[in-house]
Order: C-alpha cells, then structure tokens, then sequence
C-alpha cells in the first residue's frame, strides 16, 4: 500500500507521459512511411516497382498510361520508392485518410514514346529505311555505256 501512495504522489508531480490526441499530434519521425504517392509528370512506365512490390499491389499499364496501386494490400515497405529510376514515387509523411469504400489508386500519365532505331541497330534488326527506288528518274545506277 505503501508503495503504491508513493507512485501515486510521484505521478502528481511527474510530467505527463501521454499526448491529449487528437488536440496533440506528435511530429512524425524522420523518413515516415506514409500514404505512397506518385508524380505521373515523372513517371516513365517502367515498371520496376510492380516488379519489385512484394506485395504485388501495384500494376503499370504502358498501354492506357494507367499506374495503379492497392493501397489496402501495400504493406508500406517502400521497395517501390527505392527502386524507381526517376523518383517520382514517395510516401507523405502522414497516414492515409480512412476509407469506407475501398477504391485503388488509379493515376494516369503519359507514357514515353519508343525511340527509333538508327543506323547499326537498325541494320542489325532490318528496320533500317528501304534504298531509294532505283527506277524512278535519276535514280538508275546501271553503269553508261561508253
Ligand atoms: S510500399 Fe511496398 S508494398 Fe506498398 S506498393 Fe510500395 S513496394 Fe508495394
Ligand atoms: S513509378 Fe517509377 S518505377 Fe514505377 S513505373 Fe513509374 S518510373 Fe517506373
């Protein structure tokens, strides 16, 4: 009894060891994984982090330019954000609102178009422009008679 009256008085006197969340909301830490996002200004359809989702939650579409993401089934690991070559994925420093109807995160972008193959690669895959027609005016190459 007497233990506890002492810890009872000190607990008085003792700061408080609890926040009056919500009025109170701690700072979050340094490099908080929270709702994932993605600039489509930057995205270039690799797909490098459909690939490497652990929890395969997320599906790049060069076709439609569609990226979409399960936010319900992402594990917030940040593999994606990692890998992705140009960094436009990365996660807000604050958890994503709750839901009541589960909907993905669909977003759309525009796609980089293939380059053209020149020169060497384009002979190696026989892509390269067809010669200029031999029969039209100007364009015979027989050798003249002399
Ligand atoms: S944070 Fe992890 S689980 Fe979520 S989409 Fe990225 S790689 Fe997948
Ligand atoms: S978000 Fe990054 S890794 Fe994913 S498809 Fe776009 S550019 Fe590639």
């Amino acid at each position: 009894m007497l233990f506890m009256t002492q810890n009872i008085l000190k607990n008085f006197v003792r700061p408080k060891a609890t926040r009056a969340y919500p009025f109170v909301v701690r700072e979050p830490f340094e490099n908080f994984r929270g709702e994932l996002v993605n600039d489509m200004d930057k995205c270039i359809f690799c797909s490098m982090c459909a690939k490497k989702c652990p929890s395969q939650c997320i599906t790049v579409d060069r076709t439609t330019g569609t990226w979409d993401c399960d936010p319900y089934a992402c594990v917030y690991c940040s593999v994606c954000v990692d890998s992705c070559p140009v960094n436009s994925l990365s996660m807000k420093n604050q958890h994503r609102k709750p839901a009541v109807v589960k909907e993905p995160l669909l977003l759309k972008g525009t796609p980089p178009q293939p380059k053209k193959k020149t020169g060497a690669r384009a002979k190696a895959s026989g892509s390269e422009t067809p010669p200029a027609d031999r029969t039209a005016p100007g364009g015979d190459d027989t050798p003249k008679a002399e």
